[in-house]
């Protein structure tokens, strides 16, 4: 059992990219023959269906994992994609942050699954939108916080919120934390707006921010409904490219190799 690399993705502002962004990167990351493992953190389990896990196959959930019930392999359930296994959620992990309130030891639920070795290299976290317990225990757990950001009027002040709540859990829980990147996501531009929101975010955050931005393209929103991410769905889409492009980035930045599986027939 190696120590796999684990990045917790997030972002406090529901419907920014988080899920879409989790999933094409795992299913890049698998086609480059990383195993990746994705944990659905978010009790809506976007992630989970955008992998076509039909929900009488969630027996097992990310809940499990946080309650100690269960341990990183049993949880993780295959997909179609070669490589790439997730753990799935239900509407129940909700209540965590209720359930999970008393526990001393609740801010590190995830690390103590996660850090107790993986047969997996990579472990992606989806986390909810909100900065509440399930977000804290994917900060925790994480080597990275990777920030997906549609750029419009108040991303930036989020940002500093988030990346406030990176600084102090740095502070206390997880001094080796660190902020992965930015990724710019839902781009548009035609929009005179999220084209200064996007200058600024580059201007202050300097190379933080991934060159790679994701523009705005119905096949990305279309994958989901066919159980796969648009790098699967529609490599040659506008999304499925950009994906791609800053799944490489990704794996160039963590000094992974970017050699993709050779396709045979
Ligand atoms: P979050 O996880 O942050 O809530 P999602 O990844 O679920 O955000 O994205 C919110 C919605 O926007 C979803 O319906 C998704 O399919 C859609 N979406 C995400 N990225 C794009 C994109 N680049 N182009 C078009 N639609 C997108
Ligand atoms: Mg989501």
């Amino acid at each position: 059992m190696s120590e796999p690399k684990i990045i917790a993705i997030a972002n406090q502002k529901g419907g920014v990219g988080k899920t879409t962004s989790t999933l094409n990167l795992g299913a890049a990351l698998a086609d480059a023959r990383h195993r990746t493992i994705l944990i659905d953190l978010d009790p809506q389990g976007n992630a989970s269906t955008g992998l076509g896990i039909d929900t009488e196959r969630r027996e097992i959930t990310s809940y499990d994992l946080l309650g100690g019930q269960a341990e990183l392999t049993q949880a993780a359930l295959s997909t179609d994609v070669d490589n790439l296994r997730i753990v799935p959620s239900t509407p129940d992990l909700s209540s965590a942050d209720i359930d999970f309130s008393r526990s001393t030891d609740r801010t590190r639920l995830l690390r103590k699954v996660l850090r107790n070795g993986a047969d997996a290299d990579i472990v992606l976290i989806d986390c909810p939108p909100a900065l509440g317990l399930l977000t804290v225990n994917a900060m925790v757990a994480a080597d990275a916080v990777l920030v997906p950001l549609q750029a419009e009027f108040y991303a930036l002040e989020g940002l500093s919120q988030l990346l406030l709540t990176v600084r102090q859990i740095r502070q206390s829980a997880n001094p080796n934390l660190r902020v992965n990147g930015v990724l710019l996501t839902m781009s548009d531009s035609r929009n005179n707006l999220s084209q200064q929101v996007e200058a600024d975010a580059r201007a202050t955050l300097g190379d933080l921010v991934y060159r790679t931005t994701i523009p705005r393209n119905v096949r990305v929103s279309e994958a989901p409904s066919h159980g796969k991410p648009v790098v699967h769905y529609d490599p040659a889409s506008k999304g499925g490219v950009a994906y791609q492009a800053f799944a490489k980035e990704f794996m160039q930045r963590l000094s992974l190799s970017t050699q993709r599986e050779a396709v045979n027939g």
